[in-house]
């Protein structure tokens, strides 16, 4: 147990002033994951290419001292993980309501905009914006 314990302080001793595992370095893990599966699916090789590069890159983000930077690279992969969320969470509404509502943009704000599902040409007013605009559906 003497030896564990020393080499679990040597470790600590380690990482002192580095990185250290982040929200990113698990989504490129699990991505590492992605591409083996596929690879061991695939008997293909070339997937080992990125494989390697990003197995090169967690470590090089876990190891590294340069500790604000690793934290902004952190907060991107936040910012973009909450878009993907909200265009997935806004493709899942209208993939369900496709059969009771009609969903467009304003021309204006770009704003989604949704209505009950009706044929023929309307006049639209964005409730966000205030811009008003012909809309026909058929
Ligand atoms: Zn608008």
């Amino acid at each position: 147990m003497n030896v564990f314990r020393n080499i679990r302080e040597r470790m600590n001793r380690f990482m002192v002033g580095r990185y250290g595992t982040d929200a990113l370095n698990r989504g490129l893990l699990i991505l590492w994951v992605v591409f083996l599966i596929i690879a061991f699916i695939t008997g293909s090789l070339w997937l080992y290419i990125p494989q390697l590069i990003l197995c090169l890159i967690i470590f090089w983000r876990m190891l590294s001292r340069n500790i604000v930077r690793r934290q902004r690279e952190n907060h991107g992969y936040y910012e973009l993980m909450k878009k993907i969320g909200t265009s997935w969470r806004r493709a899942m509404v209208r993939l369900r309501d496709r059969k009771t509502a009609n969903f467009f943009r304003c021309p204006r704000c770009r704003a989604d905009i949704r209505m009950p599902k009706q044929i023929g040409s309307f006049r639209i007013r964005c409730p966000k914006c205030g811009e008003e605009f012909n809309k026909t559906f058929r």
